[in-house]
């Protein structure tokens, strides 16, 4: 059977159906190429979030397809996911080479198409169109035993795995092109993620990540609120009961998703980790305004107060966009004032990239690229600057960790998450993967902690 190459750009949600087409193929017979220059099909899944994240993709395909084509012509080349989405035809016509250009709702049908193109019932696939019942197709392809981080030897899962709960998204922020990309807001069934989420335990799991592009905003449509419980609590409860499960996490809320329900819920479920991604996007209610965000800043303040309230060693991040159309000066010191007041353990810092087609692009008053560098480095220091100062008051702490594996720098070494999601590097020696270890944090870099195990 052919051997195939998948390659990963952007999100988590990326990285899962990623695994999810992997699964798939390997089911179907397929070998898994440990490059692309090995590979008989080599695939790109795409991000479109960012400008530079397409840009990187298309030169990956530019310079394989120019490599492969002369020596081994035999190959099959495929894009998948959010770009594939918004370009499909054109991505063909740019790069004739290219046979498969896969959207979003159609992960599932990669082996299908694979084989028509092997048997040369086709010549080339561009298939984008929308698929109701979508999103149940992930429970099919669960991640494959034996790889990644925290797996144990060939056996079972890794130690942590993702958990597709929705696809697309409602929220029509005015920067985002994720709604376009991903299409509206589907989400899978409560028992169906129970089912998935036992099968994972079973191979070894002990911590679960639910994914989806807002979270909080699960099963709004298909289960609702019960009992002054939103569908994602519900879930969240149901989830809690799996015996065998240790952990539960999820990515990314958005702040308005933020009820007293799921506030409590961190008081209330023990599974429930400590740790909120919560992206707030600006500090200016102006641009929050302009954003469409649906919050504003003293909004956001309280949930962060709120869940520090229930659990003071919460752990917080965020997403920032620097560069929005017509953020003033004042707009962005509003958001350096907001990064100290809330004091993130960690932030991704984004330079705003305009994405064709939605509203924001469209918007007067661009800011200047060098204002941008500017801002985007000024924000970075600030940061970095807390985050040392937050990592550094850990040491002399006491925190659980689950281990996950080999250190990532040093693989003499083990590396596991606190459960408020901080990096803890531990010496090597035994085998540990998916131990739950209390550790004394002895040190800490940036965003890494040194720690060592209570005896
Ligand atoms: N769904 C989440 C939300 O908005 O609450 C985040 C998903 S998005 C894939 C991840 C992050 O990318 C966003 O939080 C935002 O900071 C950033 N992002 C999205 N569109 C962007 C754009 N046009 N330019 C720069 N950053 C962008």
């Amino acid at each position: 059977m052919p051997s195939v190459y998948i390659k990963t750009y952007g999100c988590q949600m990326n990285e899962r159906d990623s695994e999810a087409v992997a699964a798939q193929l390997a089911a179907k017979g397929y070998a898994r190429a440990a490059s692309e220059h090995v590979a008989d099909v080599i695939l790109l899944n795409t991000c479109s979030v960012r400008d530079l994240a397409e840009q990187k993709a298309l030169r990956k395909m530019e310079n394989v397809a120019a490599a492969i084509r002369r020596s081994r012509p035999g190959v099959v080349l495929g894009f998948l996911g959010c770009m594939a989405q918004s370009r499909g035809r054109e991505l063909i016509d740019r790069l004739p080479d290219v046979d498969l250009v896969l959207g979003t709702q159609k992960f599932h049908r990669a082996g299908e198409y694979l084989d028509d193109l092997f048997a040369g019932r086709r010549r080339q696939v561009v298939d984008v169109e929308t698929e109701p019942g979508s999103e149940a197709t992930i429970r099919e392809h669960l991640p494959e035993r034996g790889n990644g981080a925290g797996s144990d030897r060939g056996s079972r899962w890794p130690v942590s795995a993702f958990v597709s709960i929705m696809q697309g998204c409602n929220q029509y922020c005015t920067f985002c092109i994720v709604p376009y990309t991903r299409g509206a807001e589907r989400s899978r069934t409560i028992s169906d993620i129970l089912t998935e989420s036992r099968e994972l335990v079973s191979g070894g799991v002990k911590e679960i990540t639910l994914l989806g592009q807002i979270v909080t905003s699960y099963g709004k449509r298909e289960i609702g609120a019960r009992d002054g419980k939103s569908a994602f609590v519900q879930l969240l409860d149901a989830l809690n009961g799996i015996e065998g499960l240790e952990r539960i996490r999820f990515t990314s809320p958005h702040p308005k998703g933020y009820g007293d329900d799921l506030i409590e819920a961190y008081q209330r479920l023990p599974k429930l980790c400590e740790s909120a991604h919560l992206p707030v996007q600006s500090g200016s209610d102006r641009v929050l305004k302009r954003m469409h965000r649906g919050y504003d800043r003293e909004w956001f303040v309280g949930i962060v107060s709120k869940l520090r309230r229930v659990k003071p060693e919460m752990g917080v991040t965020t997403d920032i966009i620097v560069g929005f159309p017509g953020e003033t000066e004042a707009d962005f010191e509003e958001t350096i004032s907001l990064v100290r007041e809330v004091e993130f353990d960690n932030a991704f810092v984004f330079k705003y990239s305009p994405r064709q087609g939605t509203p924001a692009a469209a918007m007067p008053a661009p800011v200047a690229v060098e204002v941008i560098e500017e801002r985007h480095a000024r924000l970075l220091d600030l940061v970095n600057e807390i985050g040392k100062r937050k990592y550094r008051s850990c040491v002399g702490g006491r925190a659980q960790i689950l281990v996950e594996g080999p250190s990532r720098k040093n693989p003499a070494r083990f590396q596991g998450r606190t459960r408020a999601n901080r990096i803890v590097v531990i010496a090597g020696g035994a085998d540990r993967r998916g131990d739950l270890l209390e550790v004394n944090i002895t040190g800490a870099g940036l965003f890494t902690l040194y720690g060592e195990t209570v005896d």
